[in-house]
Order: C-alpha cells, then sequence, then structure tokens
C-alpha cells in the first residue's frame, strides 16, 4: 500500500507525463524520484532532454548531474517502468537496479504496445519493492492517447 507521500509524488509524476510532447512513437511518462525519507530529489518526463531519453532516465540523469545518490530512494513513475527496449538502448528497470533504487511506484501497467512488458517482473526479480496505484490512471490514458490508438490499430 502506499503512503499519502507516496500518492502526492504519484500524482506529481503524472502531471509531469502529461506536460511532455505526445507522440504515438512512445509514451509520455513522468517520473519522481525521491528519498525514502520523503525528501524530492529530483524529476523528469519524456522529451525534457529532446527524444530517446525515457522520463525516468531524464530523472536519473539530473540526479546524477546534481551529485545526489539514488541509493535507497524511491521512483515513481506514471507507467511502469521498461524492462527493454526496441531501440535495444539500457532499459530504464536496468539503470533503476544499478543506481540502488529500492523501491517503484508507478501508475499504469505498461501496455503492450510496443514490446511485451517485464518491467515489474525484473524489478521484483532483483529485490526491489514494486507498488501501483492506479487511481490516477485516466489522466495517465489522456496522456497517452497517441500509442492507445496504435494498439487498437494492432489488434
Ligand atoms: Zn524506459
Amino acid at each position: 500500500m502506499i503512503s499519502q507521500t507516496d500518492f502526492e509524488f504519484l500524482k506529481l509524476a503524472v502531471e509531469l507525463g502529461g506536460q511532455g510532447p505526445q507522440t504515438s512513437s512512445s509514451f509520455s511518462v513522468g517520473c519522481v524520484i525521491a528519498s525514502n525519507a520523503g525528501i524530492a530529489i529530483s524529476t523528469g518526463y519524456t522529451g525534457e532532454y529532446g527524444t530517446g531519453l525515457h522520463a525516468e532516465e531524464v530523472a536519473i540523469k539530473k540526479a546524477r548531474d546534481s551529485g545526489a545518490s539514488l541509493r535507497n530512494s524511491v521512483l515513481y513513475s506514471s507507467i511502469e517502468p521498461c524492462g527493454r527496449r526496441l531501440s535495444g538502448r539500457t532499459s530504464c528497470v536496468e539503470h533503476i537496479i544499478k543506481e540502488g533504487i529500492t523501491r517503484v511506484v508507478y501508475c499504469l501497467d505498461e501496455p503492450p504496445v510496443f514490446l511485451q512488458p517485464n518491467g515489474c517482473e525484473m524489478l521484483r526479480q532483483a529485490g526491489v519493492i514494486v507498488d501501483r496505484d492506479d487511481r490516477l490512471a485516466p489522466a495517465v490514458l489522456r496522456a497517452n492517447r497517441g500509442p492507445m490508438r496504435t494498439r487498437q490499430g494492432a489488434v
């Protein structure tokens, strides 16, 4: 179960996800990283640093650039972090594990639009605590109408 503080950070992640450019070729995701004591460390959203960098990568990069340690931190994301990528680049789950992030809270399961999602499974296998709260799912879906259309078209 997630706390009220968790919910506030998740809500911010969902709001950030609505700020990025909307395309049909990628999800619009927002991300917040906080210490396990509930202090915000960094934020990011898809497209914030140009194309190709996922929200989680942006937030991790910002934290590293500022010298902040992410060990034992909590990552909040509007969509389940990716376990693999069509581009073959390092996935967000791999970055999360490498940085020592110990808990992930997200809103929407990654829809099977681009690849069969395996992010949560990989996180749990690595010992990361994973919590989902989908109360804000309608807002996440609104920010991702493009990829959702792709999904419907592909069925
Ligand atoms: Zn990703």
